[in-house]
């Protein structure tokens, strides 16, 4: 039976399952929901109390900070200042409301006596004098009270645990967990060991001081700590917060000081004996010139606009940074203001947390299933239940191979964790083992290829990778097809992954030379063809004749021989014949070619079936190159010259070419390497941006054309400044 028609039932299940996940999640530290997954729960059973008060019990989830985790290891710790947790936002318009509360609070606060040194005060910080209609001047309509503004503190919303470090008499003492946000656990000994936290305090410093801040595990200490573990055959952690949640529990200090936690302050606690501060950014500064690490990015900013543009700013660059955010968080920075406002039961009203889109959410591992590439390695992947995570709904994900699937113990029909991150690839994380039905039994790798012939799947000794060492497997052949198609090799439009299948199924291809011999009568028996696409593929594939031999030595696939060896083999040799003459001395001493790929290119022409289809290439008309070798001066050798925006005189493709053809590399973005940026017509923002942040010289046309002459920086060459 549903309880969603019934409020009071479903308030009640929601509070229990809350309560649930809270102590899997802060007592066990196993947690059996992503905590999008958790936050929507919470976010349902707070609309339903809103929307029915008289239902909300004052003990309900939604009143609370975190859970009380006492065990027998740490002794408790009452917090003076109790440590809250934060509201959040999920969009703009929660952000919106949230300044329109804040507005509101402090317009309140207006229309009391106090009023005139408020606004006085909210005028004197933005550097205006009050105007003459403004709540100070007796005059202004009683009605319309003007309502003061808030200023803003931007910080990012650091994804580690929160932590309460005490000093007196400028000696660290204490350090405590939130807990429930009265009672925390004391970790001193732990917190002791984090690196860059200063255990005493510069002289005249407060007589108590209470700092609050965030405890977090750093990306690269994460991955550092995950390929320990592996290498000692334990499991991985989830993420960088459960890896700092579980370093901070242990009993052993040292166990502690090898996982390298680090630690960013936000807040200022109990303060006995020091300076009176009236923002809340001047205490950050403060604390700052005690030796706490306190975060560079946070800003201060006038208004609500400022907040949006940190947020979208941060949501876009989260990956950036060398740890994890979850989100960014507003804060009034007017002390004065911040105590009018004061706190709900459980967070303040002068703060918000903006939460990112979740990059993690669980769901349920259907299958595992192996797939065989071109050059017969078979890769294990996640066959899911589709799930929305990270912008984009995910229903597969590479396991990579063997030692993989078993280092992260998947089985099907666990529920696993799902990640994916900005633009990187979605992953598997891991199963849910609190989740896992009884009896579940472990994945096996296969030992036949799935392929229509069944040959064998092959580990050899020492390797991490399976493959399938039949050359005929269909996998394989169909793979080959597909990647000499593909847009960084032939780049054959129209020719995907689906028309090779079905060309293959048909039978009328068998090799990638097959394609050039392909007629529209035979497209028109596909499926989904007809006269005009069939017509657009054949046209597609014979213009693919003429491309450069660089891409045509892609495309041909052997193992290792990717675009920037194929480039250089290509300037070196000029045609495909005076390649596949070349001994492996020859083409070990081509620049960027070393002799293992030298090897891997000689033992594939040495195949008869790829010679053979090396012939029924050139009987297709496929051009096999006629450049000259390159006579040109190398006055670029080593260089790295970036071109963006457009020519007069060159078209991108040329421009390349001139600086290759001078020794010169032409990479798609400037880095700190780059020897020079020339700038065309409407050039890409990013990388003029760049160019400035590292002072990488500039060039306009002429200065490229000049540059091409004699490899040497004109003269007039400049530097721009960043904005
Ligand atoms: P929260 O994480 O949403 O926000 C409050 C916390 O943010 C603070 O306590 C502080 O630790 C942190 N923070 C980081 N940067 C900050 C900054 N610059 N200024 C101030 N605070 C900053 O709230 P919460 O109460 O800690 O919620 C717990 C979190 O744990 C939520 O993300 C929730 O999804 C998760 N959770 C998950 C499960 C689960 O089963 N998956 C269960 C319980 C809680």
């Amino acid at each position: 039976m549903t309880t969603h028609g019934d409020p009071a039932a479903r308030i009640a299940e929601l509070s229990a399952l809350i309560r649930h996940h809270d102590e899997r999640y802060y007592g066990q530290d196993a947690p059996e929901v992503s905590d999008a997954e958790y936050d929507e729960l919470v976010r349902e059973l707070r609309a339903l109390e809103a929307a029915n008060p008289d239902l909300a019990s004052p003990d309900s989830p939604t009143q609370r900070v975190g859970a009380a985790t006492f065990g027998a290891t740490f002794a408790p710790v009452t917090h003076r200042v109790p440590m809250t947790s934060l509201d959040n936002a999920m969009d703009t318009a929660e952000l919106t409301a949230w300044g329109e509360r804040v507005a509101k609070g402090l317009g309140a606060a207006a229309a009391a006596p106090a009023v005139a040194s408020v606004a006085a005060l909210q005028l004197d910080l933005l550097g205006e004098a009050p105007s003459p209609d403004s709540p100070s001047d007796p005059a202004a309509p009683a009605a319309t009270p003007a309502v003061p503004t808030a200023r803003y503190v931007c910080e990012l919303k650091i994804d580690g645990l929160a932590m309460s470090l005490r000093y007196e008499q400028g000696r660290f003492v204490q350090a405590a967990t939130r807990g429930d946000g009265r009672v925390g656990e004391d970790v001193t000994a732990n917190v002791a060991t984090i690196a860059g936290l200063p255990h005493r305090l510069p002289p005249g410093a407060p007589d108590v001081v209470e700092v609050r801040g965030e405890v977090y595990m750093s990306l690269a200490s994460f991955e550092a700590l995950n390929e320990r573990a592996a290498q000692a055959g334990q499991p991985r952690f989830a993420n960088p917060r459960n890896a700092a949640a579980g370093s901070l529990r242990q009993k052993d200090p040292s166990v502690t000081a090898s996982r390298e936690l680090s630690f960013w302050c936000y807040q200022l606690g109990e303060v006995v004996g020091g300076p009176a501060f009236e923002t809340h950014h001047e205490t950050l500064e403060f604390l700052a010139t005690l030796g706490f690490p306190v975060n560079p990015e946070s800003r201060v900013v006038d208004d609500l606009d400022g907040v949006y543009a940190f947020c979208r700013h941060w949501q876009e660059h989260r990956h950036d940074l060398a740890y994890e955010i979850d989100g960014a968080v507003a804060k009034v920075d007017d002390l004065a203001q911040r105590e009018r406002l004061g706190f709900t039961s459980r967070a303040p009203r002068w703060a918000i947390a903006y939460k990112f889109p979740p990059e993690e959410r669980t769901t349920l591992l259907r299958d595992i299933q192996v797939s065989v590439g071109r050059t017969g390695r078979a890769t294990p992947f996640a066959v899911l239940e589709p799930v929305f995570v990270g912008g984009s709904t995910v229903g597969m994900a590479t396991l990579h191979n063997q030692d993989q699937v078993r280092a992260k113990d998947v089985r099907p029909g666990d529920t696993v964790v799902v990640r994916k991150a900005g633009d990187v690839i979605p992953e598997v994380v891991g199963p849910v083992l609190g989740l896992r039905p009884e009896g579940l039994p472990a994945w096996e790798f296969p030992v036949q290829c799935p392929c229509a012939i069944k040959s064998v799947l092959v580990r050899a000794e020492g390797e991490a990778d399976t493959r399938c060492v039949e050359p005929g497997c269909p996998f394989q052949r169909d793979q080959r097809i597909i990647y000499f198609a593909s847009r960084g090799a032939m780049d054959i439009e129209g020719l995907g992954e689906r028309t090779v299948f079905q060309l293959s199924d048909a039978g009328l291809v068998a090799d990638p030379a097959d394609i050039y011999f392909l007629t529209v009568d035979q497209l028109l028996q596909l499926d989904g063809f007809a006269r005009m696409s069939a017509e657009k593929l054949v046209a597609s594939i014979a213009a693919s004749r003429s491309r450069p031999l660089p891409r045509l030595l892609t495309a041909l696939g052997a193992k290792g021989l990717g675009p920037s060896a194929s480039e250089s083999i290509s300037a070196a040799f000029g045609t495909l014949d005076a390649v596949m003459a070349a001994s492996e001395a020859d083409l070990a001493t081509t620049d960027g070619v070393g002799p293992t790929i030298a090897a891997s290119i000689v033992r594939w022409f040495a195949q008869p079936a790829n010679r053979e289809m090396i012939e029924k290439l050139r009987a297709a008309g496929v051009e096999f190159g006629n450049v000259v070798v390159s006579r040109l001066p190398q006055v670029l050798a080593g260089k790295a010259v970036v071109v963006t925006g457009s020519l007069d005189g060159f078209s991108r493709d040329e421009a390349e070419a001139a600086i290759k053809g001078r020794g010169g590399k032409s990479p798609g973005s400037v880095s700190a390497k780059t020897y020079a940026v020339v700038i065309g017509a409407d050039p890409g923002a990013s990388k003029v941006t760049k160019a400035a942040d590292l002072g990488i010289p500039v060039l306009d046309e002429a200065g490229f054309v000049a540059l091409l002459e004699t490899g040497e920086l004109p003269p007039t060459t400049e530097t721009i400044e960043t904005p």
